[in-house]
């Protein structure tokens, strides 16, 4: 078996809106590219109209055909265990309506808002906190950054904006360049950081336009990727993301503990190390939240403290990540403690 599905890479030639087009949207299709159809796996497939499986073929891609336990595969495919309904696991589990102080802003922390630039994603995760954000109510466009950018213009304690989504690189370069262009109009704004996981998902996406309008801004910018594992960067990342770097973008990398993807001390240690030889630095490992539907991926805290013990032990400082969760209504993301041994 070879390491990678290379009669998939056919997309690769085409343009990130392209590659999105032509993203898998059945679990059918996605267990017979990686011929699972006959394993026990596709019994348990479920279909959620709300939050549809999708993935593109970029990232099938790097999944590893037939194994059913493919980390890549555990984080795309919808199933019955989703359904499950779970004390404690909620719509809503980081309150976020309680901050959301103008369509698409969420003011949460001191010195930061967080702008949902773009409602969809690339891909659905089924472990997001945000499957069930009311995106209806927060529509983004024109209208919204408008006000959106009204507050944080009248707000000079706000030094960076965050633009997040959904996922805020869907939004074209010539959409990004506009939006960015208003944020550095605001003097106080010294930073700008993107969080996305398109990047990853879809290594186009790190287009030259992108890189030209990032390095180019008078605001310092950093890109946050979403990786979870090492299996999901492809080699082409290497290139892109270093001429991202030596354009001055900074690359920070964060990643949600999950069982079943990378509860294990081998994966995260290695995850550290593949970000660090790509030019990223592990910024966040966070714990899962507590979502309705993603409960199959939650870790003991035992479990979790072990896993980060390990990583402490193994790895240089830099190297290992902050391990946190949110938790509604403090004033900043929660470290978890770990005790001394
Ligand atoms: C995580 C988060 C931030 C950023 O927090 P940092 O600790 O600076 O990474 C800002 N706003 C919201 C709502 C967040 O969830
Ligand atoms: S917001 Fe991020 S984690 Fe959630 S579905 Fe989109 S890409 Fe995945």
């Amino acid at each position: 078996m070879s390491k990678y599905n290379h009669e998939l890479l056919q997309p690769c030639k085409n343009n990130w809106q392209s590659v999105l087009a032509q993203a898998v949207r059945e679990p059918q299709e996605l267990l017979q590219l990686l011929k699972l159809t006959e394993h026990p796996l596709a019994q348990q497939v479920c279909i959620d109209k709300q939050f549809p499986l999708l993935v593109p073929r970029t990232f099938v891609q790097r999944m590893r055909s037939g194994n059913a336990d493919d980390p890549l595969l555990r984080q795309v495919l919808s199933v019955a265990d989703e359904q499950l309904s779970v004390q404690g696991y909620t719509q809503d589990p980081l309150d976020e309506q309680a901050s959301n102080v103008s369509p698409g802003l969420i003011h949460k922390y001191h010195g930061r808002v967080l702008l949902i630039a773009a409602s969809g994603c690339a891909v659905n995760c089924r472990y997001c906190f945000r499957r069930h954000f009311p995106y209806a109510d927060n529509r983004v466009g024109r209208q919204q950054w408008h006000s959106a950018l009204n507050y944080v213009a009248q707000d000079s304690s706000i030094s960076e904006v965050i633009l997040s989504g959904g996922d805020p690189l869907l939004l074209g370069d010539e959409q990004l360049s506009e939006l960015l262009e208003q944020i550095a109009a605001i003097a106080h704004v010294k930073r700008l950081r993107i969080h996305s996981r398109l990047p990853v998902v879809i290594p186009q996406r790190l287009t030259a336009e992108l890189m030209q309008l990032l390095s180019q801004s008078r605001l310092r910018t950093s890109l946050v990727l979403h990786i979870n594992h090492a299996q999901e960067l492809a080699p082409e990342h290497l290139g892109l993301l270093a001429q991202y770097r030596a354009a001055g973008i900074t690359l920070l990398n964060q990643t949600v503990l999950l069982k079943g993807v990378n509860d294990d001390e081998q994966t995260l240690c290695q995850l550290s190390e593949t970000l660090f030889d790509y030019g990223v630095l592990p910024y966040y490992l966070h714990q899962l939240d507590r979502v309705q539907g993603a409960q199959h991926f939650a870790l003991s805290a035992e479990r979790t403290q072990e896993l980060y013990r390990h990583m402490q032990q193994y790895l240089p400082g830099y190297l290992v990540p902050k391990l946190v969760c949110e938790q509604a209504g403090q004033p900043h993301k929660t470290l978890i403690p770990i005790g001394i041994i």
